[in-house]
């Protein structure tokens, strides 16, 4: 099994994750932009989080034949800090950097005026930049909170098809999908999305614009749910070409929209990872 984990954040993970990923098969990944776990008192956070995003993790990944893109955004939860607001001036510049696959996570948190104007203003900067855009729906009042990112995403002018809408259920899948919108699913070890709840969506909504990731960050979360989900899709009927398409060819069609993709190195060196000195390998071959 090949996995493309469309959304995990690395930064707050540690090696020991990057071997038992490659080991289960994860080639790939997409690490977007998010909150630092504690407020961030000046833009020069971001700058320093963001050149690791697209220089330092990279680096980590290719050790164990993980190629590493990222997505880059102010976040909804820091959209609120009026210390973070001056980093949307400094975005243009990170957008145009190669390994930068998509605007995100941008989208609603707590559904506030600031989280509005933040959402609406990187939307245009994706339009403007011609980039996908990765949209992170609230935990709480989901219902609501995707229905009004809908609206503001239609809104903004960019086709439906370069966005993805993520952090779905059963109850917000259906109104994304008429959207045109992709589908995104994070699967968590207890609370939220599960693999046989996610099997169950496959049943009903069929492969085509769905994602699914591990959305692992600094709480209790598991980066090898997106194989767990594959393991499941397969005991309950689907083909091993469905779950190619599910964990490895939808996220590769949807951030190949960015122009960047590169896959090149994807699952190299993944049965030798080291991370030590002069034994380090690049997964460039
Ligand atoms: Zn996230």
């Amino acid at each position: 099994m090949r996995i493309f984990d469309p959304h995990i954040h690395m930064t707050s993970r540690t090696t020991d994750d990057y071997a038992r990923m490659a080991a289960a098969g994860v080639r790939a990944l997409v690490e977007p932009a998010f909150w630092l776990g504690q407020p961030r008192t000046s833009p020069g956070s971001f700058t320093d989080y963001f050149d690791s995003l697209i220089g330092w993790e990279p680096y980590r990944a290719a050790q164990f034949g993980i190629v590493h893109h990222a997505t880059i955004a102010l976040n909804p939860k820091e959209a609120n800090d009026p210390r973070c607001r001056p980093v949307l001036d400094l975005l243009p510049r990170y957008l145009d950097k190669d390994r930068v696959v998509a605007v995100g996570e941008i989208g609603y948190d707590s559904i506030t005026p600031e989280e509005d104007d933040v959402f609406e203003r990187q939307l245009a900067l994706a339009v403007e930049h011609d980039l996908p855009a990765l949209v992170h729906t609230p935990h709480r009042d989901k219902a609501t909170g995707t229905r009004r990112t809908l609206e503001v995403v239609a809104a903004s002018g960019i086709a439906p098809e370069r966005v993805a809408v993520d952090h779905l259920n059963e109850v917000t899948v259906g109104i994304v999908r008429d959207s045109g919108c992709w589908m995104g699913f994070s699967i968590y070890p207890e609370t939220k999305m599960s693999p046989p709840r996610m099997v169950e969506i496959l049943k009903r909504y069929g492969p085509e614009r769905m994602l699914v990731n591990s959305a692992a960050d600094w709480g209790v979360s598991d980066p090898l749910l997106t194989l767990e989900t594959g393991t499941a899709m397969l005991a309950a009927g689907f083909t091993e070409d469905d779950v190619d398409r599910v964990l490895w060819r939808n996220p590769v069609e949807f951030y190949s929209q960015s122009g960047r993709l590169d896959l090149t190195g994807a699952g190299a060196g993944a049965d030798q990872p080291t991370f030590a000195g002069s034994s380090i390998k690049r997964g460039g071959g």
